[in-house]
């Protein structure tokens, strides 16, 4: 259960929404540098399923163990929890009255409690891993919506998390921008990032995935390579959605 070999472990969440049951028992374990890749119709509970993962949303059952250790929901150590899960969402979530700069600096100033200089630093070494150094002093208003959504890879690596959750990252942007995000997901990847990402890019997810899973209706069905999901999925409920998505 807490073999030390994965870095999260989550086992058997569920979650209600009223009367909804939206997960009903889902449990999976990553392996340090490896990316799960999670797909499925939309409203099967993939959002709600790394919100359970990050805590932002209390799973009803079902435990979370990071490097470990179970993750309990004393207040202070939620707090520490969370800043080990990077999160980047569909819509951006920058400040606009702040820069690029000033978007990734904030939380280093803030709950990390940098210096200015050291703040500074860290954060443009950030913006450096996503290509953003030369929009370091552009507001996100004059962003283009790929490069904001790499400003807020840059924020969440700027935190060091032990995790990157990724929820539809490019589902808001128009389709020639979402090769940029994409890439520096990738090279995230490749580097050694320990990520799970929802997406309906089958290309990224065939690429990049040790191991895709598809969600439906609060459970997981099958899982695999993508190897196994793309050519040799068990079920004819997978190999549908995905002959709707290419
Ligand atoms: P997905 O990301 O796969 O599209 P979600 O996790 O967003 O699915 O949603 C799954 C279901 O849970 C949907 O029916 C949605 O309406 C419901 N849901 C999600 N969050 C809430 C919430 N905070 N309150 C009530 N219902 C919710
Ligand atoms: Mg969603």
């Amino acid at each position: 259960m807490t073999d030390s070999k994965y870095v999260l472990v989550v086992e058997d969440i569920h979650k209600s929404f009223g009367e909804t049951e939206v997960l009903r028992g889902v449990s999976f374990q990553v392996a340090k540098g490896e990316t799960l890749v999670f797909i499925g119709p939309s409203g099967t509970g993939k959002s709600t399923l790394l919100r359970c993962v990050n805590q932002l949303t209390v799973p009803d059952r079902g435990k979370v163990w990071l490097n470990g250790e179970e993750v309990v929901h004393s207040h202070g150590k939620i707090n520490l929890y969370r800043q080990k899960m990077g999160m980047v969402f569909q819509n951006f979530y920058l400040f606009d009255h702040l820069t690029a700069l000033g978007n990734v600096e904030i939380s280093l100033l803030k709950v990390k409690k940098m210096n200015k200089k050291e703040a500074k630093e860290k954060a443009m070494h950030e913006l450096e891993r996503v290509g953003m150094v030369q929009k370091a002093n552009f507001y996100p208003a004059e962003l283009s919506g790929g490069q904001a959504q790499r400003v807020s890879i840059a924020r969440a690596l700027a935190m060091d998390p032990e995790v990157m959750l990724f929820d539809e990252p490019t589902s808001a942007l128009d389709p020639e921008l979402t090769g940029e995000v994409l890439d520096v997901m990738k090279n995230l990847a490749q580097a050694g990032m320990t990520m799970l990402v929802v997406t309906h890019e089958m290309g990224f997810a065939s690429s990049v995935a040790n191991q895709i899973l598809f969600l439906e209706d609060g459970i997981i069905l099958e899982r695999g390579s993508p190897e196994k999901i793309f050519y040799r999925p068990e079920f004819e409920r997978t190999q549908r959605f995905l002959s709707k998505m290419t």
